[in-house]
């Protein structure tokens, strides 16, 4: 009878802590973690063979246990005109089992920001999204999450050279974060370690949510201290249900209360993230709706561009409706950011590269 050969674990899945564990389940002294830690994350081992720091008897233990394994850069396409030094530019990430997912690099004067995705597809299939339409994969393992940004700091340094690097960090890609808890902080704290080289301060990562309710309780007491983007885009119950089918579970009020909870705790503001869709929540009731649920918490706005999709319904506002919608706010005193729209030619909503689907630009 054939054995059935267990699949080991990727030993990028574990954080420095967890490292320390293994290495001391094999007798070994603690620093090999974050000699260990260096190698995979920093020197980019692929391999145990490649750690050639360990001695030959430790590599084999690893590897009778452990597994390297890395994802790669597939397909990517570039959107060069968009004012920056570096195209806007969209990248399909092959995860080691053949599935893909999409990350982004934003550039926008000094800051190079990574999009990154937490999930294959996803359960919640909020109505304007191309991701939500391919349904829920499965989740993305620390691993997989850190390698799109190992991945794409290295396109950045053979393209534009070493001193290019990423400095800011959204999980806005494909999936939920918040479904995705565990395996998202801990590739947070990887990539916030001070071992890897090109370690990024915790502030300069975004978390990005639908908005659930028991899971932003839980981030306010993490000690991992990110941002937190709310996609909010309606502020009108009936109407955010309509576009996100999870606010029917997380009402606004509630949502509102752990959002205010989670100012308390963290002593942190949140970012509001409403992205405005013609004639469907742009008009002056869905702005006093807006600052009526803002106007008590320790947010700002970032009023954001809808990249079209073909088949979907939605279309971006005109520039005189966004300019009227963003009035109104400012004039409630609320503090407002606008993103316009990048990379409508290289499908960079979420999902669309993924999916196949190209933008449709009225
Ligand atoms: S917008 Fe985000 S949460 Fe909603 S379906 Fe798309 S990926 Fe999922």
């Amino acid at each position: 009878m054939q054995s059935i050969q267990p699949i080991h674990q990727n030993i990028k899945d574990l954080t420095r802590t967890g490292l320390r564990a293994a290495v001391s389940a094999l007798d070994q002294p603690a620093y090999r973690a974050s000699q260990i830690h260096q190698w995979l994350f920093s020197h980019r081992a692929g391999n145990f063979d490649d750690i050639t720091i360990l001695s030959l008897a430790l590599r084999r233990r690893l590897s009778s246990m452990y597994t390297v394994r890395t994802a790669t850069l597939d397909e990517h396409r570039e959107e060069s005109d968009n004012g920056q030094d570096i195209p806007t530019t969209k990248f399909l990430v092959r995860m080691p089992d053949g599935q893909s997912v999409e990350s982004v690099l934003i550039p926008s004067g000094d800051r190079i920001t990574a999009c990154i995705s937490s999930q294959a597809g996803c359960p919640l299939k909020c109505s304007f999204c191309a991701t939500g339409r391919m349904g829920f994969i499965r989740n993305l393992s620390p691993g997989e999450i850190t390698d799109q940004v190992f991945l794409l700091n290295d396109f950045l340094a053979e393209r534009y050279g070493e001193a290019k690097k990423i400095t800011n960090l959204v999980f806005m890609g494909m999936g939920e974060p918040l479904l995705n808890m565990t395996n998202v902080l801990d590739a947070v704290l990887t990539l916030t370690d001070q071992h890897y080289r090109f370690s990024l301060p915790q502030r300069k990562i975004t978390l990005s949510t639908v908005g659930l309710v028991p899971e932003i309780g839980i981030l306010g007491d993490s000690s991992v201290k990110t941002k937190l983007a709310v996609s909010l885009h309606a502020a009108i119950q009936e109407k955010r249900e309509s576009l996100m089918p999870v606010a029917h579970d997380y009402p606004l009020d509630e949502l509102k209360r752990a959002l205010s909870e989670y100012n308390r705790k963290t002593g942190q503001p949140v970012t509001l993230v409403y992205m405005l869709l013609d004639g469907i929540n742009d008009s002056p009731e869905d702005a006093r709706a807006l600052v009526k649920f803002a106007k008590s918490l320790f947010c700002k706005i970032n009023l954001i561009d809808y990249n079209a999709i073909v088949n979907i319904k939605f279309k971006p506002v005109y520039t005189g409706t966004r300019e009227l919608f963003m009035r109104s706010l400012l004039d409630s005193g609320l503090q407002v950011t606008v993103r316009k729209s990048q990379g409508a030619t290289i499908d960079a909503a979420c999902g669309q590269l993924a999916a196949g689907e190209r933008p449709h630009i009225p």
